[in-house]
C-alpha cells in the first residue's frame, strides 16, 4: 500500500555510485554513522522527558544493533524520537546540499568519506556503501504520531508508506549487497563497534550473552542458579574523560589506560583536560614511556566528537610534539568535515592546540616543584619530550626552560640556570664566552671526559636523537653560551684561557716532528699540528673540529644545503704535544725508529678513540709486541 513515490532531491542522476565508490574503503564507518543517528535520537528522547515535554512513558532506551544472516539484515534500532513520514521528506529525501555541480566541486578536492559525509549531511546515506536495499521503519514520539515506512534501493527513487511500528523510535534495515556480506560476520560487526561505538553515551545491545542468576533454593536452602541470556552491552558509556578529576582516582586513569592500550606499560602521568570556553573540549592525555623512539608512539591520541570515535590522525589538531602523548580528545568544536589545510587554520583548532600546550607544560612544570626527585627519575622518558616541545613551540620553551634538565656524566641534573652557575666559574673563555662541554658517547669518548674533569670542566650527556637541534637552540636561547664536544679539541685548547703554556720546541724541531708524523700516518685528511700542551696531557690527541662535524652532522641527517659538508671526507686534527716527554724522545731518534715510534703514538690516540680497526689494529699490536 504505497502512500507516495518520489524522487531524492538532490538533483544529480544517480549519486549512490559515487558514494558508493568513493567510500569504498572506508565503507565500515556506515555502522558508525546509523548507530550515531540512533544515539542523538535517544538522547533528543531523554531530554524531552527530562524538559517535561513528553509525558509518555520513556521505557528502555538502549540502541539494538542485530545481524539476520539469513535474511542478510543488519538492524539499527533505537526508542528515540523516531519521524513522522513529513520529517523523512524533509530529513531524509532532501539531502542537505545546494546541488549536484558543488556536490561534485568538492568532492574532486576531498580526501577522504569523513569529509564528504559530515560535510554534505550524508551521515544516513552511507547506509548505501554496503547495502542494496535500506528500510526506515519509524514511529515519531509526537502525540497521534502515524508509523511511517520508507524504503529507497540506491537508486533516486524511493518509496514512502504507512508504517507497522507501535512503539516510538525507528528501525532502519540494512539489506546488504553482494560485495559487503563480510559485515554479516560477528566480529567483523563487533571490531567495528569497539572502534566507533565503544565510549558512545547511550548503552548500546550487541547480540546477548549467558549470565547466571539466583534462582530460588534447593532441598538443602542453597541457593539455585540458572543460566540467564541478558543483553551484551558493547559500550562504556561514562568514560573517564567524561567525568570531574576529582570524582576518579590514579586507579581510574590506569584502568582506563590499559582499555585502550592494551599490553602497553603504565604511563607516566596523565592531564586531565576540561574546559567548555572559548571551546568545548574534554580529554585525558597520557605520558608514555617514550624510551628514545619516538617513531612508534605516534599516532596514540584517539579522536573523539561528543564520545563518537572519529580518528586517531589527529596531526592537525594537536601540536607536532604532543603527538608523543597517548589518550583521548572529545571536542565538538573541532571541524570534522574540512580539508586539512583549512583545519590548521581554523581558530578553534588553534586555540585548542595553544590550551594544550599551556595544559602540558603546566603539568610538567607542576611535577618539577612538587616532586623534582621523582621528575628527575622520569627524564630519562620525558626528556626527550620536553626538548622536543622547547624546539618546536616558542610558548612551551618559555615554560619549559625553568624544567628542562641538563644531564652531566656523573648523572646529576640541572635546570639551565642551576647549570650556568655551576660552570660559570670554571668553563668562561677568555672573550667571556660560556662554554658547556658535551659528550655523545661517553664510552668512546671517555679519556676526553678524563681530561676535562682533571680541569674541573664539566661534561654533560647529549646522546638523544635531538640533542644537537636542541643545544643549538639553546646557543640560540642562551646569553654567550657555545657547546662544544669534549674531542673537539685537546683539552688545552677546548676553552681557550689568557695564558698559554710555553712551547719547548724550537721552531726547527716543531718542523722536524711534525714532518715525522706526517709521513708516519700518511693521510692527508689527518692534519698535524704541533701544539704546546701541559706536560701531563696525551702525547697525540686526534680531534675533529666542532663546527665540521656539526656541518657534517647536518649534512648526514638530511639539512638543505648541507650536502657540500657531507661530500667532504672526514677530516681530523692530529695535535701533537710539543711540551711532552715522549715527543723529545721521537725528536731524539731519527729514520725507522721515528716512523715507528710516531706511528706508535699516533696509533695510542686511535686506539683511545676507539678509531683503531681492522689491518692497522693488528699490525699496532705485532708493533706493539716487538716494542716490547
Ligand atoms: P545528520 O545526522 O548529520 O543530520 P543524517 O543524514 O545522518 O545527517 O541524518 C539526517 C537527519 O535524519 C537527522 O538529522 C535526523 O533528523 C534524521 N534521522 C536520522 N536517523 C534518525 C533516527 N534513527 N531517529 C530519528 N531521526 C533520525
Amino acid at each position: 500500500m504505497v502512500q507516495e513515490k518520489g524522487t531524492i532531491s538532490i538533483h544529480t542522476e544517480n549519486i549512490f555510485p559515487i558514494i558508493k565508490k568513493f567510500l569504498y574503503s572506508d565503507n565500515e564507518i556506515f555502522l558508525r554513522e546509523l548507530v550515531s543517528n540512533a544515539v542523538d535520537a535517544t538522547q533528543k528522547m531523554k531530554r524531552l522527558a527530562t524538559l517535561g515535554k513528553y509525558n509518555g512513558e520513556l521505557g528502555e532506551t538502549n540502541v539494538r544493533v542485530s545481524v539476520d544472516a539469513h535474511a542478510k539484515t543488519i538492524t539499527i534500532s533505537d526508542r528515540g524520537i523516531g519521524m513522522t513520514a513529513e520529517e523523512i521528506k524533509k530529513y531524509i529525501n532532501q539531502i542537505a546540499f545546494s546541488g549536484a555541480t558543488e556536490f561534485m566541486e568538492k568532492f574532486k578536492e576531498a580526501k577522504d568519506a569523513n569529509e564528504i559525509i559530515g560535510r554534505f549531511g550524508l551521515g544516513f546515506y552511507s547506509a548505501f556503501m554496503v547495502a542494496e536495499k535500506v528500510e526506515i521503519n519509524t514511529l515519531s514520539y509526537q502525540d497521534s504520531a502515524e508509523p511511517a515506512r520508507w524504503i529507497c534501493d540506491g537508486s533516486t527513487e524511493f518509496e514512502l508508506a504507512e508504517g507497522d511500528r507501535t512503539e516510538r523510535g525507528t528501525d532502519v534495515i540494512l539489506y546488504l549487497n553482494a560485495e559487503s556480506e563480510e559485515f554479516l560476520e560477528r566480529s567483523r560487526l563487533q571490531q567495528i563497534l569497539d572502534k566507533y561505538a565503544k565510549f558512545l553515551p547511550v548503552p548500546i545491545e550487541f547480540g546477548t550473552r549467558t549470565d547466571t542468576e539466583e534462582d530460588g533454593e534447593d532441598e538443602k536452602g542453597e541457593p539455585k542458579y540458572k543460566s540467564v541470556e541478558i543483553p551484551n552491552i558493547i559500550n562504556n558509556t561514562t568514560p573517564i574523560w567524561t567525568k570531574a578529576p576529582n570524582e576518579l582516582t590514579d586507579e581510574d586513569y590506569l584502568k582506563f589506560y590499559s582499555e585502550l592500550y592494551p599490553m602497553s606499560e603504565e604511563p607516566l602521568f596523565w592531564i586531565h583536560l576540561n574546559v567548555d570556553y572559548p571551546f568545548n573540549l574534554t580529554g585525558v592525555l597520557y605520558f608514555p614511556k617514550l624510551k628514545n623512539d619516538f617513531e612508534v608512539q605516534r599516532n596514540k591520541i584517539k579522536l573523539f566528537s561528543r564520545q563518537v570515535f572519529i580518528t586517531d590522525e589527529v596531526k592537525d589538531i594537536v601540536p607536532e610534539f604532543l603527538m608523543l602523548l597517548h589518550g583521548v580528545i572529545d571536542s565538538p568544536d573541532i571541524p570534522l568535515n574540512v580539508s586539512r589545510s583549512f583545519l590548521q587554520a581554523d581558530s578553534n583548532v588553534k586555540k585548542i592546540n595553544s590550551y594544550i600546550t599551556r595544559k602540558v607544560a603546566d603539568k610538567l612544570g607542576d611535577l618539577f616543584r612538587k616532586d623534582r626527585k621523582s621528575y628527575e627519575e622520569k627524564w630519562s622518558d620525558i626528556g626527550l619530550f620536553v626538548k622536543y616541545g622547547a624546539l618546536s613551540e616558542e610558548k612551551f620553551y618559555e615554560k619549559g626552560k625553568d624544567f628542562v634538565l641538563l644531564t652531566n656524566t656523573k648523572k646529576e641534573h640541572y635546570t639551565l640556570d642551576e647549570y650556568n652557575a655551576k660552570v660559570k666559574d670554571f668553563q668562561t673563555d677568555k672573550d667571556g664566552r660560556l662554554i658547556y662541554l658535551y659528550t655523545n658517547d661517553a664510552e668512546r669518548q671517555d679519556s676526553y671526559i678524563q681530561a676535562a674533569n682533571k680541569r674541573d670542566y664539566d661534561v654533560l650527556i647529549m646522546n638523544s636523537p635531538i640533542d644537537n637541534h636542541f643545544m643549538q637552540h639553546l646557543e640560540m636561547k642562551l646569553d654567550k653560551v657555545s657547546f662544544k664536544r669534549v674531542d673537539a679539541d685537546v683539552v688545552d685548547k677546548l676553552i681557550t684561557k689568557e695564558s698559554e703554556a710555553k712551547h719547548a720546541l724550537s721552531e726547527e724541531e716543531t718542523n722536524t716532528v711534525r714532518e715525522a708524523f706526517e709521513k708516519a700516518i700518511g693521510n692527508p685528511a689527518m692534519k698535524v699540528e704541533v701544539e704546546a700542551l701541559t706536560e701531563t696531557e696525551m702525547p697525540v690527541t686526534i680531534t675533529m673540529e666542532e663546527w665540521m662535524r656539526r656541518m657534517k652532522d647536518m649534512a648526514r641527517l638530511g639539512g638543505g644545503g648541507m650536502q657540500f659538508y657531507g661530500s667532504l671526507p672526514d677530516s681530523y686534527k692530529v695535535s701533537v704535544n710539543g711540551n711532552h716527554k715522549l715527543i723529545s724522545r721521537i725528536l731524539s731518534t731519527s729514520g725507522d725508529e721515528q716512523a715507528q715510534l710516531a706511528k706508535q703514538a699516533f696509533d695510542l690516540a686511535l686506539l683511545s678513540q676507539g678509531m683503531l680497526k681492522g689491518a692497522d689494529l693488528t699490525a699496532f699490536v705485532e708493533r706493539s709486541v716487538n716494542l716490547i
